[in-house]
């Protein structure tokens, strides 16, 4: 970071301004909106900014500058196009520790105007450090279109309620609770909508009635998708954001993480195969525990919650314990994994349906209903399966599969380390044994796995006859 963004106070402060043509106008503008008491120094003062400076208590003096005018002011802004003076008065300014921008010449700076989204008393500067101001002005345009014009509106009534609201809730962590609530809830919704009384009345209401020491959190339950944040939902990205505390799977990856809010406390209880760093009790109590406090808990976990995810038994237990919560889908491995291997799922002349299977086989003998896998126009999507790919493959030729069923292992998909590997139900797991693709992994089987070789668009391909056995036959 370059630049660190800060606001200036600037009422009634005095700011030097050296020109007084179309460019200094327009600083001078953004400085009076800021109460600030400006000085404008020039050989000529446009009629426009001198009536600017009638209008708000500030001044100008016709002739040449010198840097006895810098004595008393907290900021200074030449706005010439004459090189040699702006070098001279960045000489001055900065031996006298006074910040000082001189317009469009980002090296003679030692502070930027941002482009600003102004809803006061909400304020938004945007910069790119001077390098691309075009960018910025768009960034700009978009937010513009995009922030209610009321936000100031919100703002202005959420600071008259401030001080009784903080007589209310003692502690920081509950004003922020109570803030958030109203800020993104029906009360700011009123206010968007013009209906301010109803909103002001709703908001007395709630500061009256709201019980400080019982306020119980909420649970988000949230897919964080297959690794990619842009696969992320829009719903996931702004609960996130919510979050006081974050417990996160081992396969939720670090730029999805990375998304939460700043501030919220990182847990890791994730499972490694046949080692769980926490125990699945041991995540429910925490998620119940901080949730009881008041806080709000992001449950984020790899793909979709839903899907092999235990997300139904950590529901169970914060419903046991009356705690909110809500849930969001995420795009699960099966749908992220064969979309970016081009591998449809379904496809009118080859599979008219599709089934989720868990690989995992418990003691080495499957639960399993292989009958039913085995049947025609289907296509099987086996999560956790890549150990047992030896025992499931062999168990489906075993019921009726034909080994010459096309098959894939789709290892960390959507990743830039995506790698895939096409063979068959009988070649697929002595390829593995070769080619060692890494888990997360995901294996398809079915008709569907030929379609990949023309619709292939991401990763990399994994070629069977560049295989080398991994121990070197003797
Ligand atoms: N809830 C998750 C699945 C958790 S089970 C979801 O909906 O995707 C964990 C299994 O998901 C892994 O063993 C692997 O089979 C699969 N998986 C998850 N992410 C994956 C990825 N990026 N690439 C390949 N497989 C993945």
């Amino acid at each position: 970071m370059d630049y660190l963004p800060l606001f200036f106070k600037l009422t009634q402060q005095n700011v030097l301004l050296v020109g007084g043509g179309n460019v200094a106008l327009r600083k001078a503008r953004l400085l009076c909106r800021a109460g600030t008491t400006v000085t404008v120094i020039a050989h000529h003062v446009c009629d426009e900014l001198q009536d600017l400076l009638d209008e708000n208590q500030g001044s100008s003096i016709v002739g040449e500058y010198h840097p006895a005018l810098l004595d008393g002011k907290v900021l200074v802004i030449a706005a010439t196009d004459d090189n040699a003076l702006n070098q001279r008065i960045h000489f001055d300014a900065t031996e006298r520790n006074i910040p000082i921008n001189v317009v469009d010449c980002p090296e003679l700076c030692t502070f930027v105007f941002p482009a600003i989204v102004d809803r006061s008393p909400v304020i938004i500067g945007i910069s790119s450090g001077g390098s691309a101001p075009v960018l910025a002005r768009l960034l700009r345009a978009r937010l513009e279109t995009w922030i209610p014009k009321s936000y100031g509106k919100l703002a202005s009534i959420a600071s008259s309620f401030r001080d009784q609201v903080k007589q209310r809730f003692s502690s920081v962590n509950q004003r922020r609770v109570f803030w958030e609530d109203v800020l993104q809830g029906q009360i700011a919704e009123k206010i968007f909508s013009g209906r301010t009384e109803e909103a002001t009345t709703l908001l007395q209401e709630k500061i009256e009635h709201a019980d400080p020491e019982h306020q119980v959190g909420e649970v988000y339950l949230i897919g964080g998708g297959p690794g990619d944040p842009e696969l992320l939902t829009f719903k996931a990205l702004r609960l996130m954001q919510q979050a006081d505390v974050v417990l996160y799977d081992a396969l939720v990856s670090p730029a999805v993480l990375d998304l939460c809010r700043r501030d919220a406390d990182l847990i890791f209880v994730g499972k490694k195969r046949d080692n769980h760093a926490v125990p699945q009790e041991g995540i429910n109590d925490l998620l119940v525990k901080h949730a009881q406090k008041g806080k709000r808990v992001v449950r984020l976990k790899g793909g979709d919650p839903f899907i092999f995810g235990r997300g139904g038994e950590e529901l169970e237990t914060l419903k046991a314990h009356n705690i909110p919560f809500q849930v969001v889908p995420g795009i699960t491995a099966a749908s992220a994994c064969s979309t970016y291997a081009g591998i449809p799922l379904t496809h009118r002349n080859y599979a008219q349906s599709v089934k989720f299977v868990t690989g995992q086989l418990k003691n080495r003998t499957s639960d399993l209903n292989f009958d039913e896998l085995v049947h025609p126009n289907q296509t099987l999507v086996f999560y956790m399966g890549l150990h047992t790919l030896p025992q499931l493959s062999s168990k489906l030729i075993e019921h009726g599969k034909s080994g010459d069923t096309p098959a894939a292992i789709v290892s960390k998909g959507t990743s830039s380390d995506q790698k895939v590997l096409t063979g068959t139900l009988a070649t697929l797991a002595k390829l593995q044994e070769k080619a060692q693709l890494e888990a997360p992994a995901l294996i398809i089987v079915g008709e569907v796995v030929n379609l990949h070789e023309n619709l292939s668009w991401f990763g990399e391909e994994v070629l069977a006859q560049n295989l080398t056995p991994v121990t070197a036959e003797k």
